[in-house]
């Protein structure tokens, strides 16, 4: 039989678990305390167990915490982590796509963690690399999770973005489960504030998302233009933007939950005024606020990044009429840990 990675079961799972083992009903909330306040890495250390417990565990459990295999640090300070799937144990060192990363972004007091929650993606936006890798997997929550507590940095990590590889709302309940671990009181109990998890706009489960948890929610919208979206971004033709929007406008953004809407600016594609006032009266009455972010070029993508002063302006016009908008600083380029440029690849190694 194969054996269970306790790390990122939420403690109703642990619960099941130990209903089925026939273990004190109070050993599940011991378990949870050991695996993510305590962070032990074995069973063995879970020492308010009992023997026979900890015995029987070990039989039919493991704890998947596995730490990063490298990490390229850029001159900017920030850390780009590889990470080899728990799943993937099996297979040979050489086979791709068994791999995903994380970034860490350093900034004064705070620090930010990017992490990915699938191996590639299946959305294809044209201008991620991620995306150009096709679909491989996604991860388990324990997966997810692991990227988060197996790092150095763990405790001075304030915000959690899942922003990396993958589209969160594809692998909605490891997703969910994961950012359970992170808030709940039997996990670490962190403000719900301190996550943004990103998506394309799968409007269903993002409503879903939106309903059943307290994180922020970042929306990849990159061209108010539904023809134009499509072309870069294939999941509008499902998942209209417009569609996406008039969702959220049924929930209240007016208080410490934030919506905000990522625009990656490529020249002469999406940058001119036009488009800017096109985004205005898209988001019109939704308490939001806008991120542009700047294009890193690759050699996958035929895509152009804009110039400063072109961003600027649209950065101007936003706030002009009622829109928070801001540039977001550009982190990690030269280490390939940039938006958009997670690959998952081993190949530095
Ligand atoms: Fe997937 Fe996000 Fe890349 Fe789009 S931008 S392909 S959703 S990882």
């Amino acid at each position: 039989m194969e054996k269970i990675n306790l790390f990122g079961l939420t403690l109703s799972q642990l619960q099941t678990l130990c209903q089925e083992q026939g273990f004190p009903k109070f050993t599940a909330k011991q378990m949870a305390d050991w695996l993510y306040a305590k962070r032990v890495l074995t069973i063995d250390e879970m020492t308010n167990l009992s023997l026979k417990v900890r015995s029987q565990l070990n039989d039919i459990a493991y704890i998947g915490r596995h730490f990063p295999i490298d990490c390229q640090t850029s001159k900017d300070g920030t850390k780009k982590y590889l990470f080899r799937v728990t799943d993937a144990d099996e297979a040979p060192q050489h086979v791709p796509h068994q791999y995903v990363e994380s970034v860490f972004i350093p900034d004064g007091d705070r620090g930010t963690l990017c992490i990915s929650c699938q191996r590639g993606c299946k959305m294809g936006c044209k201008f991620c690399v991620t995306g150009q890798q096709g679909f491989h997997g996604s991860l388990s929550a324990g997966e997810i999770l692991n990227q988060i507590f197996s790092i150095p940095e763990f405790d001075l990590l304030t915000n959690i973005v899942y922003m990396g590889m993958g589209e969160p709302m594809d692998n909605y309940d490891n997703v969910l489960h994961s950012t359970q671990v992170l808030t709940e009181p039997w996990g670490l109990a962190w403000s719900p504030r301190r996550l943004t998890v990103s998506s394309v706009g799968i409007t269903p489960m993002l409503r879903r998302f939106i309903e059943e948890s307290e994180c922020h929610v970042a929306v990849s919208l990159h061209n108010p233009y539904p023809s134009e979206r499509q072309q870069i971004m294939p999941m509008e033709k499902t998942y209209p933007i417009t569609g996406v929007v008039s969702m959220l406008h049924d929930f209240d953004w007016s208080g410490q939950r934030r919506i905000s809407f990522e625009y990656t600016m490529f020249k002469g594609v999406n940058d001119d005024l036009g488009h800017a006032a096109e985004l205005v009266r898209l988001l019109r009455g939704l308490h939001c606020r806008v991120n542009l972010i700047r294009f890193h070029e690759s050699d996958a993508v035929d895509l152009h990044t804009s110039a400063r002063p072109t961003m600027e302006k649209f950065r101007d016009y936003l706030n002009n009429h009622d829109i928070t908008c801001t540039i977001r600083a550009s982190r990690g380029e030269d280490i390939m840990a940039a938006c958009g440029l997670l690959a998952g690849t081993a190949d530095q190694q």
